[in-house]
């Protein structure tokens, strides 16, 4: 059946396979997205699988809007585990992730804290984002339902909003309550704030001279920020506070470290913990500085795919156009003002706590630059936009080693981006480009390619930085996380000498 239409099949229930002469029994998607106003107060909202930093600041901007709300841990081996017990074969390890985390914080609330599954059932409910596909993401929403099925909690509530229509979500006034625009807004608001904190702690922890200092200050500004939400307080105003906390972390910018573009699958790509074995942090413990992808990218690359279908839907027969038109109208629009807001609260809050060498992606961009290798009517998982970081990355020498991480036989990552990528590695031979899949299992030779691939990295920081002719004297604010030149340096130490028009 569709998990996309909520259409539901013709009744085959008696269906026999006649499997050594069993009898199988067609599976059910049972939907309930029931959540009536008057049941608000007393249901728990799930959520969960951002990074580590943004879980926990939309639990604290969600709990400001008066629901309750709790983040689930970061999924582990354990949840992984779990998932592949209770789901289907053959399914992405992100969904066994994030089922099997589910699945496990259900029976811890069952088996560890007394509450019954009943009351689990009626009072708690999981939202997640939904979609059509085109690849198994679509079938994410009765991967949670079987599941939960089978682990015990069928009837367990699912809310889904789909991923591609965001703040535009209808609310209703009526019997049912559903997410409103306000929910969205304040959803994204904490993403942007978490993508920005995330992005300014990668480029600080590398160089931070006492261990753990980083972190420390992150913890403040988390602090701050979550304050600011549940007091209803100026964000960007918090945003600049952050500022005294970040500048107390001591650091020496001046180390030639290779830079790390992490990409690829969404999740895998994102994920801070086992579902990519630790990447960041086993790739910082290597001295390497990560460049992470910010989830707003994939927000800002849903709404240019929404733009992108609408445009092409003008090229449909000439019957439907009138409604086509005004609907076409009302809907550019409204993703025009979600683009701009996006944009606009992300600079307003960059430019607040001291972000001020990155700018959001330019989707119209970075699809010329990868169209003439990558269909972009293609759409799933990350769409053209693996190849397009590549060429952004070799056009721009923003990194020295571009890692693409996806699950095992990701069908978007590794079947389609990876073979084009193999092409984009031919024209430009000099690139450092390793692509990696993550089973869930055995990280041993995960870590050893990533190695491998780091050791030429290494190199080229190094030959960088030394092509360089280093002043006697370093003034001090080169140490300052505030000072973020740009030039055409791919390195933090070469960028920042080079800034001081050392270059040879
Ligand atoms: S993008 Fe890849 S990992 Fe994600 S749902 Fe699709 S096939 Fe699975």
């Amino acid at each position: 059946m569709s998990a996309c239409s909520g259409i539901k099949p013709h009744d085959d229930s008696n269906t026999s396979l006649g499997y050594l002469g069993q009898s199988a029994t067609q599976w059910r998607d049972h939907i309930n997205q029931s959540y009536t106003h008057a049941e608000r107060g007393q249901t728990t909202i799930l959520f969960g699988g951002l990074t580590l930093l943004q879980d926990r600041l939309v639990a604290t901007a969600i709990r400001s809007l008066g629901e309750k709300y709790v983040a689930l841990p970061n999924p582990d081996f354990e949840s992984f585990r779990t998932g592949k017990s209770f789901g289907n074969r053959g399914q992405c390890n992100p969904t066994y992730f994030t089922v099997g985390n589910l699945v496990k914080y259900l029976q811890k609330l069952r088996d560890e804290e007394g509450i019954s599954t009943e009351e689990i059932i009626s009072n708690y409910l999981y939202v997640t984002a939904g979609g059509c596909g085109p690849c198994r993401f679509g079938m994410y929403l009765t991967e949670y339902r079987k599941a939960l099925s089978d682990a015990g909690f069928a009837g367990f509530r699912i809310m889904s909003f789909q991923h591609n229509e965001g703040i535009f979500q209808a609310e209703d006034e009526q019997e049912s309550y559903q997410f409103s625009p306000k929910f969205f807004i304040t959803l994204i608001k904490a993403i942007i704030i978490g993508d920005i904190l995330n992005i300014l702690g990668y480029k600080i922890r590398p160089y931070e001279i006492e261990q753990g200092a980083t972190d420390q200050a992150l913890e403040a500004c988390y602090t701050l920020i979550s304050e600011a939400f549940m007091d209803k307080r100026n964000l960007t105003h918090a945003m600049w506070q952050c500022r005294k906390h970040l500048e107390k972390v001591k650091l020496n910018r001046l180390q030639p470290k290779p830079k790390v573009m992490v990409m690829g699958e969404f999740w895998a790509a994102m994920t801070e913990g086992d579902g990519n074995y630790n990447l960041h942090r086993f790739l910082e413990s290597e001295g390497a500085e990560c460049v992470p992808q910010p989830i707003l990218n994939r927000l800002m690359l849903s709404i240019w795919e929404a733009e992108y279908a609408l445009n092409k839907q003008r090229t449909l027969p000439k019957a439907d156009a009138k409604s086509i038109e005004f609907g076409d109208a009302k809907s550019k629009l409204m993703l025009k003002m979600a683009k701009g807001a996006v944009k606009v609260y992300f600079t307003l809050y960059a430019k607040a706590v001291g972000l001020h060498d990155y700018t959001l992606p330019d989707i119209d961009a970075l699809s010329k630059l990868s169209e003439v290798y990558y269909p972009l009517d293609a759409e799933g998982g990350e769409g053209h936009l693996e190849v397009a970081h590549l060429l952004e990355s070799i056009e721009h020498n923003l990194a020295h080693l571009v890692l693409s991480v996806k699950p095992f036989g990701c069908m978007p990552s590794s079947a389609v981006s990876d073979g084009i990528q193999s092409l984009v590695v031919s024209r430009y031979p000099s690139a450092n480009f390793l692509s990696i899949e993550t089973s869930g299992e055995g990280a041993a030779n995960f870590y050893s390619r990533v190695q491998m691939a780091l050791f030429k990295a290494k190199q080229s920081a190094k030959e960088e930085y030394e092509a360089l002719e280093t002043p006697t004297t370093i003034p001090d604010k080169l140490h300052n996380y505030l000072y973020q030149p740009t030039n055409h340096q791919a390195g933090t130490a070469a960028q920042l000498i080079a800034s001081l028009g050392r270059g040879v």
